[in-house]
């Protein structure tokens, strides 16, 4: 029986972590085919707020084509005596957390990147318009961050009306950003953390520093702040930083410990400005992230929305998919986009100096954060496409890692990172193994998170299918 008697579908914690794959889908809402799509909250004087009410702006869901992905965006506007513009960040975040409570319902990432999908089965239910989504969300705003005192939902479908409201979304996001420009993390004796991502990535917690924003690229120091102190038994908590113990890598005491204790003792140690050795753990929905590219000795960035392959030949979500999950992967660094303005982006292994390629989009993005002698030594998918015409394009415009291939003899050696080399023939030799092994192997089952640790599974048969379907989930 639904937690909400008016609302078809049942709704509860249980269903956070479900996945809708394509065939299983009603709809797409948002997505990566899909270009108009954000979710925004504002915070608003009460006398224009309708508490409760819910609007749809354009075609319902029970209007579109099943099968399909269309755009959408979702705007929160609340009011209360102690809310203030600096809670906005807050509230918006926490649409991820709520509609994933509903059944058949699964929301992923953040912001302008959005994704949702709506199962066949709820739809059948009778879910098949914005309306209840909308009233459990006002209802689950009101229950669970007293705070709100009103609070009204509206669902954007038409084109028109997203094109029109789609800049002030980028620039709301973009004042946030901004505010936690310039603070340091020596300035500071509490960073946060938020274990939002447990329910996919279970041992994966976010460390938000002034200097490091948190993977989603949604969550800001000041942010993370505002939510522990208005919801302190919320997901996002303070971490005491403690003593900084390895200044260039970005090692504190605290960080280590709150990571031990919330991993379950699966990462014992984070270095927050590299990618090397003992990286900040990356969820799954990171909006881009660093491999290390071992014929150059550099790293690479990918974006979620980036279409094509990168330079090594592998698209985002295989190079996700290497990093995803809460693990620490050696070489590997899932971040936002944010993160690349900060004066501590991957620090530890030389920040720009040792960026070697980045997509145009995200280049455009972050370009007066690049110093400026650097900007064109760093080449984009329209520059190179291979690691050959990328190595010829580094040493023709003497990047700063072209002079640590001299200081090696052979670069491509560096034994300490592991290699984005995954080809369809080292994943089918790994496949053959009899046994099956999983340093971490988390498993959802009625309410509750299992995780088997260095887990070893033996099976007389092993069946391996392709879900082709499923191949754009990340
Ligand atoms: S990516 Fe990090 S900050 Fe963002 S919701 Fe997940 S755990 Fe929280």
């Amino acid at each position: 029986m639904s937690m909400f008697k008016d609302i078809p579908v049942d709704v509860g914690v249980i269903y956070e972590g479900e996945r809708i794959r394509r065939n299983d889908m009603q709809v797409e809402l948002g997505g990566p085919t899909v270009k108009q799509k954000f979710e925004l909250a504002r915070v608003k004087p009460a006398d224009q707020i309708e508490d409760g009410k819910v609007s749809i702006i354009g075609p319902d869901i029970k209007d579109i084509k099943e099968g399909g992905a269309y755009p959408l965006g979702i705007l929160v506007e609340a009011a209360g005596a102690k809310l203030d513009q600096g809670l906005e960040g807050v509230i918006e975040r926490r649409i991820h957390g709520y509609l994933n409570y509903i059944e058949g319902f699964m929301h992923l990432n953040q912001r302008y990147d959005i994704w949702i999908r709506l199962s066949k089965k709820s739809f059948q239910k009778g879910l098949n318009s914005f309306e209840p989504i909308g009233k459990v969300l006002c209802r689950l705003f009101k229950s669970e961050l007293p705070i709100i005192e009103k609070v009204q939902v509206t669902f954007i479908t038409d084109p028109a009306k997203l094109d029109e409201i789609y800049p002030e979304a980028l620039q709301a996001y973009e004042t946030r950003d901004a505010k936690a420009r310039g603070l340091k993390d020596q300035e500071v004796d509490t960073f946060y953390g938020c274990a939002l991502c447990q329910s996919f990535a279970p041992t994966h917690v976010c460390v938000i520093t002034p200097q490091r924003y948190s993977n989603c690229g949604a969550i800001s120091w000041f942010d993370a702040k505002a939510s522990a102190s208005i919801d302190p038994k919320g997901p996002v908590f303070a971490i005491p930083r403690g003593e900084m113990i390895n200044t260039e890598k970005g090692e504190f005491t605290g960080v280590d410990e709150t990571a031990k204790k919330r991993s379950m003792g699966e990462v014992q140690q984070v270095w927050l400005y590299t990618a090397f050795d003992h990286p900040h753990t990356s969820c799954g929905c990171f909006e881009s992230v660093a491999f290390y590219v071992p014929e150059v000795d550099g790293l690479g960035v990918v974006n979620r929305s980036f279409k094509g392959q990168t330079v090594n030949g592998l698209p985002f979500s295989t190079i996700a998919d290497s990093a995803a999950g809460g693990r620490q992967v050696d070489g590997f660094h899932g971040m936002s986009i944010e993160y690349m303005r900060s004066s501590k982006f991957l620090s530890a292994d030389g920040g720009w100096n040792r960026i070697v390629w980045v997509p145009k989009e995200v280049k455009e993005r972050v370009k007066d954060f690049i110093p400026a002698d650097l900007v064109d030594k760093i080449p984009t998918e329209e520059d190179v496409k291979t690691v050959d015409e990328l190595k010829a394009f580094l040493k023709a415009k003497n990047h700063p890692v072209v002079a640590r291939w001299a200081a090696e003899e052979a670069p491509a050696a560096a034994p300490e990172a592991q290699a984005v080399q995954v080809t369809e023939e080292t994943a089918a030799a790994a496949t053959m193994m009899p046994v099956a092994t999983a340093g971490t192997l988390p498993i959802m089952a009625g309410g509750f998170r299992i995780i088997l640790k260095d887990a070893k599974i033996y099976a007389n048969k092993v069946i391996i299918q392709t879900i082709k379907d499923d191949k754009d989930k990340r």
